[in-house]
C-alpha cells in the first residue's frame, strides 16, 4: 500500500504593497492543520481534497499537513514563514517513508529573507524524502519559477485558466501523472524555456484561448505528460520574475526542451495580441459619464485589486465619479473598516459625514470626505464565488451607502469583488445601474461579463498599475519584453 504526503503553504506577494502578510492575515484566510477543516472545505484547500479523494480510492494512505493560504499582500513576516515551513517538514519527517510528496503552493511567496519561497520549501522538503521519491507541485499560473522549484520538484502542473476556474481539474491532471510515477509506469523529466517577457494573459480571449486549447489537446500524447504556461507575477521585484513554458515528458529530457522553447517561442511571439485592452482613467471616465446602453458599463479596477495585495481602499475612480457627477453608479468593494463601524453607529437609513479610503498609502490616493447615507447593513456576509470555482468566502461585516450618485459597498475583510453577492447581499442590483465598478483584475469577469454591455479594464494608479515602467523595481532583470524589443535576439 502507497502513502502520500500533502500540504499547502501560499499566498501571492506584491513587493511594492505596503500591508504585511503575517500570522493573521493566513488565520483571516485560510489555516488549517491534518485536515481540521472537517466537511467545510475552505476554497484554497481543493486541490488536497482532489489528492486525498483519488489516492484513498486506491487505497492509498494519505497524510495531510499544513492548509495555509493568505489573501494576497505585502511580504510574509520571516518568522511566519519559517515556522509554516518546519511545520511542514517536521509532519514530513513524522510521515517518512512516503511513496509521494504533493503541494499546492501558488508560485509566487515572497518573505522577508526568501525572495523564493517555494524553492526553499522544494528544498528543505527534498533534503527529507531523497532523490528518488516523486515530489509534485500545483502551481497558480501568475507564478515565478525558480531554478530549485525546476530542480526539486518532480511535476510541475499549474492552473491552465485566468479567471482560475481550473483548480480543482489540474490538481487532478497532476494526481494523474504522479500516480504513473508512484508505480513505476512512468518516469517525468521537466524542461522550461524562460519567455523573457513581462505581461498579464487573459485566458478567455484569443490568441491565449487556442493556445491552452492546443496544450491540452497534445497532453497525454507521444510522451507528454503536462504543458503549463507560467505567465509570471510582474508586482514581485524578484530575479525570478518571468513567464516561461513548462513541459513534462516521460523520460524525454531532450524532447521536453526542445517543445519548451518551440511553445514557449509560440507563446512569445503573442505578446502584442494578449495584453489587456487597458484604458486610462481619463478615457474610461468619459465614456462612463456618456454610457445610455440598457445593461452596465463594467470597470474593472486593476490596480486596486485585493487579490493581487493590493490594499482595495484606493479612491481614483470614485473620486472620478463624484468630480464627474456620474449618475447611477456602484462601486465594490473598498476596504475600511473604520467606514463599517461608524456606519453601523448610525444605523441604516441614517446620514453621516464620512472620510473613506485612501489610508494605507501613496498608492491609495486621497481619502474622501463626504456626506454618506447608508442604505443597508450586514453582519459577517459570506459571497458566493462567480463562475465555475467552487466555494464561499466571507467579505466580512460591510455597508452600503450612498454619495450623490455613487453607491459605495465598504466592508471589513479585505478582498476581490469577484461575486455579484458583494452587491446583492447589501441590496444593490449590479445588472439595474448604469455604471459598475469592481476592484479586480480579472476574476470577476466570469460572473460581471454576463450582466455588462461591456468591460473597460481601468488603468487608474494604485498598487497593481498594470505598466511595468512605472514600477520601481530593483531585482527584476530588465532584459525582458517590454523593456527590450526582442530579448531573444
Ligand atoms: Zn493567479
Amino acid at each position: 500500500m502507497k502513502k502520500i504526503f500533502t500540504a499547502t503553504l501560499g499566498t501571492e506577494t506584491n513587493t511594492f504593497a505596503s500591508i504585511p502578510t503575517g500570522l493573521g492575515l493566513f488565520e483571516e484566510t485560510c489555516l488549517y492543520r491534518n485536515g481540521s477543516y472537517g466537511k467545510n472545505l475552505p476554497m484554497f484547500g481543493a486541490p488536497l481534497a482532489v489528492w486525498r479523494q483519488r489516492a484513498e480510492a486506491k487505497g492509498w494512505t494519505v497524510v495531510e499537513s499544513l492548509c495555509a493560504f493568505a489573501q494576497p499582500a505585502g511580504k510574509t513576516v520571516k518568522k511566519v514563514y519559517e515556522a509554516f515551513r518546519d511545520e511542514i517538514v517536521a509532519d514530513l519527517k513524522a510521515a517518512m517513508p512516503v511513496d509521494a510528496v504533493f503541494l499546492s503552493m501558488h508560485g509566487a511567496m515572497v518573505a522577508e529573507g526568501y525572495d523564493d519561497c517555494e524553492s526553499d520549501l522544494l528544498a528543505h522538503v527534498r533534503k527529507v524524502v531523497g532523490p528518488d521519491v516523486p515530489v509534485g507541485v500545483e502551481l497558480d499560473l501568475h507564478c515565478n519559477v525558480g531554478e530549485g522549484t525546476m530542480r526539486d520538484a518532480t511535476v510541475l502542473v499549474l492552473f491552465k485558466e485566468y479567471p482560475h476556474v481550473d483548480v480543482s481539474d489540474r490538481a487532478d491532471d497532476l494526481f494523474a501523472v504522479m500516480e504513473g510515477a508512484i508505480e513505476g509506469r512512468t518516469k517525468p523529466v521537466m524542461a522550461t524555456w524562460d519567455c523573457k517577457m513581462i505581461g498579464v494573459f487573459h485566458t478567455t480571449r484569443q490568441p491565449m484561448r487556442g493556445f491552452v486549447d492546443k496544450l491540452q489537446a497534445m497532453e497525454g500524447k507521444d510522451g507528454v505528460l503536462s504543458l503549463s504556461i507560467a505567465h509570471g507575477f510582474p508586482w514581485s521585484d524578484i530575479k525570478e520574475m518571468s513567464s516561461r513554458m513548462i513541459v513534462v515528458t516521460d523520460n524525454d529530457k531532450a524532447k521536453a526542451e526542445k517543445l519548451a522553447k518551440e511553445l514557449g517561442q509560440e507563446f512569445f511571439a503573442m505578446r502584442e495580441a494578449t495584453q489587456p485592452p487597458y484604458v486610462t482613467l481619463d478615457a474610461a471616465m468619459a465614456r462612463a459619464s456618456t454610457h445610455n446602453l440598457p445593461k452596465p458599463m463594467v470597470l474593472a479596477d486593476v490596480s486596486d485589486n485585493a487579490g493581487g495585495g493590493a490594499a482595495s481602499d484606493s479612491t481614483f475612480i470614485l473620486k472620478a465619479l463624484l468630480e464627474r457627477k456620474v449618475k447611477d453608479a456602484a462601486i465594490a468593494m473598498l476596504w475600511d473598516p473604520g467606514a463599517v463601524k461608524l456606519a453601523f453607529e448610525v444605523g441604516e437609513g441614517a446620514e453621516l459625514d464620512i472620510r473613506l479610503g485612501g489610508k494605507l498609502g501613496p498608492q491609495s490616493g486621497d481619502p474622501i470626505d463626504a456626506r454618506a447615507k447608508v442604505l443597508k447593513l450586514g453582519r459577517e456576509i459570506t459571497v458566493q464565488f462567480g463562475g465555475q470555482r467552487k466555494g464561499v468566502g466571507s467579505i466580512g461585516d460591510a455597508a452600503a451607502l450612498q454619495i450623490e450618485g455613487v453607491t459605495v459597498i465598504v466592508n471589513t475583510k479585505r478582498g476581490q469583488c469577484h461575486s455579484l453577492d458583494c452587491f446583492t447581499k447589501l441590496g444593490v442590483d449590479p445588472s439595474t445601474k448604469k455604471v459598475v465598478v469592481v476592484k479586480s483584475m480579472q476574476h470577476f469577469h466570469a460572473a460581471y461579463a454576463p450582466i455588462a454591455s461591456e468591460v473597460v479594464y481601468v488603468a487608474a494608479p494604485g498598487a497593481l498599475v498594470p505598466d511595468w515602467k512605472q514600477l520601481p523595481y530593483t531585482k527584476v532583470d530588465k532584459r525582458q519584453w517590454p523593456f527590450v524589443a526582442n530579448p531573444h535576439g
